[in-house]
Order: structure tokens, then sequence, then C-alpha cells
């Protein structure tokens, strides 16, 4: 085995080319070709789009995506080759086992198409592989199978080193940037190797992830229900060979794991179907389950000089607003108009006015939504009795007062957020509704 330290240089390094990564890379695409920067995401996994199994099964997680995030997308050019992909959610449907009041949300009283859609994560990974690779090819380098083993963050000469294994050769390479951006996930260990503090505090909860095929067409209803046992929310999935789908997650105590994972698919479809009744039809089968581990939080820091956080590696929420990928990529676009920013003034992208303006504006948003989150799910995994109260007068309200129901809405769908500035990816086109 024959180490080789190699150098290469980059203006932008992305480590991490999970669903953020990725998006980062689009969002600023188009800046990179206006101000001939050169940018390479960095990832240990292989990102080489093969044809997906999950393409025809039921098996692979799911991403609400708000409405706003829809619109950040089609401004870089990216919406119409994930529209196949999406299923519209039309209706939402909010109710608590054994009690009185619900809310019912519909598109048509927002005078929208959708309230958001529901794309396979699996589908939303290919299709922003596809872009870079065919928009992107001379402007983003991508770097698979590589693992970042270190960063040291600059004004002006960031460096990145990472290993990659080729035909048993470890090769490693240093590369030089003028700004890194970490998405590197959750378990983010090069943000603890720097030292940037993360505040973490565990839900005590898993999350199970299945999809089901359902007995009769669901027609864009989503279904969010609190019950006894955990809240669950049920998503329309488009249908994959004439088979109606959805996808569930079901926020569970983590001593209830082990539980989840043993029963059999029977008692499971039963399980599900008892949670929610039959308001999405009749469960009938159900793909691979996975179980998530749950828990907040919020890295302390997140930028340095020559260096910004984005996506899980700078926040992680609980699931059941659906709302992580949809505060990442606002966070991706917010970074990308200040990049945007430091190239029109001719200053060196890792300096830390524009950083930190990225970060005055991805702050408020992250504490907006991670709040939120967060205190949807306490109040609706809770069965005590004021808190019951709470929740149903909240859904009373919410009901008949149109006023409280269009805020509500149009915060959830993520609709009074501004575009960013940017430019959309070269050689596509943006269409404007
Ligand atoms: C059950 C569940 C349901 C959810 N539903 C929704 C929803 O409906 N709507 C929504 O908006 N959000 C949802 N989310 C949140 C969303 O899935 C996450 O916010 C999003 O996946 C985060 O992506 P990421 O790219 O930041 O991280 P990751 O997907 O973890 O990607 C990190 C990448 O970095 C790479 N990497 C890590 N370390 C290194 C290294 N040292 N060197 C090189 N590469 C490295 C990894 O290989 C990986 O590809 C949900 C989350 C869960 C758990």
């Amino acid at each position: 085995m024959v180490k080789h330290m190699q150098q290469a240089n980059y203006d932008i390094v992305i480590v991490g080319g999970g669903m953020v990564g990725a998006s980062m890379a689009l969002a600023v695409a188009g800046i990179a070709q206006r101000y001939q920067l050169n940018i390479a995401i960095i990832d240990a996994a292989k990102t080489e789009t093969t044809t997906p199994t999950a393409a025809g099964s039921l098996d692979g997680r799911a991403t609400a995506l708000a409405l706003g995030s829809r619109n950040l997308l089609a401004s870089i050019g990216v919406w119409p080759a994930l529209e196949s992909y999406a299923q519209a959610i039309v209706d939402i449907d909010v109710s608590d086992q054994g009690q009185p009041f619900g809310a019912q949300l519909h598109a048509d009283d927002m005078a929208q198409e959708a309230l958001g859609y529901v794309l396979q994560n699996q589908h939303i990974g290919e299709v922003f592989w596809q872009q870079l690779n065919q928009h992107c090819a001379d402007l983003v380098t991508i770097v698979d199978q590589a693992q970042v083993l270190a960063l040291d963050n600059a004004r002006q000469n960031s460096r990145v080193i990472y290993e990659r294994n080729i035909d048993g050769i470890t090769q490693q390479v240093e590369v030089t940037c003028q700004l890194i951006i970490m998405a590197d996930g959750g378990r983010s260990t090069l943000r603890e190797d720097l030292g940037m503090y993360n505040q973490q505090q565990s839900y005590e909860q898993v999350a199970l992830v299945v999809n089901v095929v359902l007995d009769k067409a669901h027609q864009g209803l989503a279904c969010e229900r609190f019950t006894a046992n955990g809240p669950m929310a049920v998503l329309p999935l488009l249908p994959v060979q004439q088979q109606h789908r959805a996808a569930i997650v079901w926020t569970q105590p983590k001593q209830r794991a082990q539980a989840l994972a043993a029963m059999d698919n029977e008692q499971l479809l039963v399980a599900l179907q008892n949670q929610v009744g039959f308001r999405m039809g009749e469960f009938q089968a159900l793909g691979e389950r996975q179980i998530y581990p749950l828990s907040l939080s919020v890295a302390q820091e997140q930028v340095r000089q020559g260096l910004a956080v984005i996506g899980n590696a700078a926040h992680t929420l609980h699931p059941i607003a659906g709302q992580g990928f949809n505060l990442a990529l606002r966070g991706a676009f917010a970074l990308a108009e200040q990049i945007h920013k430091a190239c029109q003034a001719q200053a060196p992208l890792g300096d830390l006015t524009y950083l930190h303006a990225f970060l005055a504006t991805s702050r408020w948003d992250q504490k907006l939504t991670v709040g939120a989150s967060d205190q949807i799910m306490k109040l609706f995994s809770s069965q005590q009795k004021s808190l019951t109260w709470g929740r149903q007068m909240g859904l009373l309200a919410m009901q008949n007062l149109p006023l409280a129901k269009t805020v509500f809405t149009r915060v959830a769908m993520g609709l009074d957020q501004p575009l960013a500035e940017i430019l959309p990816v070269p050689t596509l086109e943006v269409q404007h509704d």
C-alpha cells in the first residue's frame, strides 16, 4: 500500500455530499460560473447514481418539501427535474386520537396548487447528482469515496486533507481553498475536532419510518395524528406500478425500539392502522422499516474565518414537523447569497463579514424553526391533561379562525421567506410563476 500526498486547489470545498451538500453546490454553481470559481464536493460514500432499487419498491425515506423550498429550487432551475418525482400534498388532516377537535388545511384555501410536496430522498439525491454532472461538470469536481481527515480554516488559505483508497492504493490529498463548507451531517466528527461546541439533547425517542401500500388513492391527503402512543405522520407518495403508497413516520419512546423492530409485518400493519384509522384507506403491505434515534442539536459556533457549517452538522431537529431539510436548504441559499456578495465586492470568500451576515439570517431562522419543532413535539407527545386541553384549543382555533389558519399554514409552507439573490444553475431555465 503506497501513500502519496498530492496537492489540489479550489475556491470552495464542500465536505459532505448528502442532500444538503449537493444542494449547496447547486445553489452556488451559477455564481461559480459568473465569477470563475471552482468547487469540490468531497464525500466518504460512493455518490455515483445507480439504478435505484427503491424506485420500484416500498423502501426509502421520504421528505416533505415545503412550498418555500420548492420555490428556492425553482429559482435555480432545479425544480422541473424533481417535479416528476414529487407527490403534491393538497390537504392536511390534523387530529388527536380520542378527542373531538381537529383541523384541516387545504391548498385551495391558500390559492395554491399544493401545500407542499413529498419526495423519496433517493430521488432527490439522484436528481441533484444528475444536475451537477450534466450542468456543472466544469465547475464542480465530485470527489467520492474520500474521507476528510482534517480541516484548518483561515481567512485566505484554508486547508482540507482527505484520504482516498483506489485499487488498494491510499492517496492523501491536501487541498487549499478560500472557503470550507461543512455539510458532513449530524455526527460530524470534524466539527468536534475543531472544538466547535454542539449543544445536544436526546429526546429519548425513536422515529419508526416505513412505507405502506394503501387500498385506494390518497388524493394528496397527508395526516398528522397525535395519539397516546406518540405522534404519527402519514405522507402521500406517488404511486409505483399502480400501487397507492404512503410514507409513515411514527415517534415512539426509545425503549419501544426493540419491540418495533421485532414485530412481524402483520402486527406492525395492525398497530399502524390502529393509530391513524382509515382516513387514508387500509394499509395492505409495508416495506422495510428503519428506526432512527431522535435528538435536538444546534452547533453553537457555525462560522469561522474561511469556514461555514450547514445542514445537520449545524442543526438536527425532531422530524415531527418535517422541517430539517427545509431549514437546511434555506441556510444553503443564504450562504450562497453571501458568497455572491463577496464575489461582487471582490472580497475573499472566507471573509467573516459575509459569513457573519449569513449566520445572522440563518440563526434567526434556526431559532424559530428549531424552537417550533421542539414545542410542537412536546405539546403533541404529552398526555398531560392541561397540554391535551391546550392542544385541543389550538386545533379548534386553527379550524375556526381563518386568520390563525392562514398564518400557521403560510409559516409551515415557508411561503414568507424571501428568495435568495443568487444565480441559476448554468444552462438551466428558470420558470417564473
Ligand atoms: C425520520 C426522519 C424524517 C425526516 N423527514 C423530513 C421531512 O419530511 N422534511 C425535512 O425537511 N426534513 C426531514 N428530515 C431531516 C432531513 O432528513 C435532514 O435534515 C437531512 O437529511 C440532512 O442532510 P445532510 O446532508 O445535512 O446530512 P447527511 O445526510 O447526514 O449527509 C452527510 C454526508 O457527509 C458525508 N460525510 C460525513 N463525514 C465525512 C467525512 N469526514 N469525509 C467525507 N464525507 C463525510 C457522509 O457520507 C454523508 O453523505 C427527516 C429526518 C429524519 C431522521
